[in-house]
């Protein structure tokens, strides 16, 4: 398991259950969650179901038995980040100024490259990764069309990952004085608040998210693994770049569990996209060091900072070892990823409904002005040690 791997598993995981129960009680509070696309295809583990089994309705249905107001989906705002990072690609394709854009949406990473690489700072993404993005939303747009005090919601992310425990306490990270995500719960937090309210989850029925900031895609979905950004990303770019509607939509030559993939994609428009993937952070090393050098011509890389991206992130469940020797846990869990993916009938971004009503209503463009203040971050150099 991951623990180690992940970037700050030096910092022990700080348990925020009984805040989040607290919450719960407290009559003032009107308490959102989320959950990050991992989180669905390895809860069930904890309730001795196979790994990699894909319990997103069972999950949805005891988030509602635990009492949250309303319950939210991550990959909502993963839709969005493809939204506003493949603008910001078209747009850095077209100057030709900080590539190779470099994905934001791991903690785990941006840290790494404040710490090693501060000299391509300007590469990462200016998005906030997705849990972030839609707190800034629940706060926002859903606390206006709801007619709530955005500061007595508590937004509450369910991630697969410890180091946003970290992430949703940087100061950046908030809009007009409120954090964007209050409280962080991993996976196994999650199913521990499961168990000590006494809840039969592998006989739970399947319910389904709450909207608007519930709905979501197939390219939202594949954010858990390695490679899935990528991919999400090129489905969209690829289709505005053609102006029309494609099927070939499985980018293949972007998955798998190598430590760095590389693609060329040839666009509709004549130009094209060397993009590259890395997964854990010697591979991302070994990346940025190939760039840096003028070895590799890269304009997109997405990396993740845990071996297989987030499906083994330090917060999910925990796999003996027996079960380990008999199965790469990465691969059963990106397999659940991918058939979920392929179980949604819409499977690209910017075809989300409640994509295009939130721009159409509250938004305005991609990277217009309300998304800067709200969807995108910026990023600081930090000492190594
Ligand atoms: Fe967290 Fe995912 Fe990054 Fe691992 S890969 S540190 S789980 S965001």
């Amino acid at each position: 398991q991951c623990i180690m791997a992940c970037p700050v598993g030096a910092l022990h995981e700080k348990e925020n259950i009984k805040d989040v129960w607290n919450a719960i009680a407290d009559p003032d509070k009107y308490v959102v969650v989320q959950t990050a696309p991992a989180v669905r295809v390895a809860l069930g583990e904890e309730f001795g179901m196979p790994v990699g089994s894909r319990v997103t309705g069972k999950m949805v249905s005891a988030l509602r038995k635990l009492g949250f107001d309303k319950v939210f989906d991550t990959d909502f705002a993963a839709d969005l980040t493809i939204m506003e990072e493949g603008t910001e690609l078209l747009k850095r394709l077209e100057s030709g100024e900080n590539l190779p854009l470099m994905t934001s949406c791991c903690p785990g990473w941006v840290k790494f490259v404040e710490h090693f690489y501060p000299d391509m700072l300007d590469n990462l993404s200016t998005c906030k990764s997705p849990h972030q993005m839609e707190g800034a939303l629940i706060k926002s747009y859903f606390a206006k069309k709801m007619d709530i005090d955005p500061a007595k919601i508590t937004v509450v992310s369910i991630m697969p990952c410890v180091a946003k425990k970290f992430e949703n306490q940087r100061e950046e990270l908030s809009s007009e004085n409120l954090q964007d995500v209050d409280i962080v719960l991993t996976t196994r937090e999650l199913a521990q608040m499961i168990k000590e309210a006494g809840i039969d989850f592998a006989n739970l029925s399947d319910e389904e998210f709450d909207n608007p900031l519930g709905e979501s895609t197939g390219a939202a979905v594949i954010f858990g693994a390695t490679g899935g950004v990528a991919e999400a990303a090129l489905r969209t770019v690829f289709e505005i770049t053609a102006g029309k509607e494609l099927e070939a939509i499985d980018y293949e030559v972007v998955r798998g569990t190598e430590g760095i993939k590389e693609a060329t994609i040839e666009l509709p428009n004549g130009k094209s996209i060397n993009a590259a993937i890395a997964h854990g952070l010697a591979n991302a090393r070994k990346l940025l060091d190939m760039v840096k050098s003028g070895e590799k011509k890269i304009d997109f890389i997405e990396v993740m900072a845990c071996p297989g991206g987030c499906v083994t992130g330090g917060g999910q469940p925990i796999i003996d070892a027996k079960t380990r020797e008999v199965m790469d846990v990465k691969i059963e869990r990106a397999k659940a990823i991918y058939d979920e993916d392929k179980s949604l009938p819409i499977r690209k971004s910017h075809k989300n409904p409640y994509i295009k009503q939130i721009y159409e209503e509250f938004l305005g463009e991609p990277n217009g002005h309300l998304s800067h203040e709200l969807l995108h971050t910026h990023y600081q150099k930090r000492n190594r040690f």
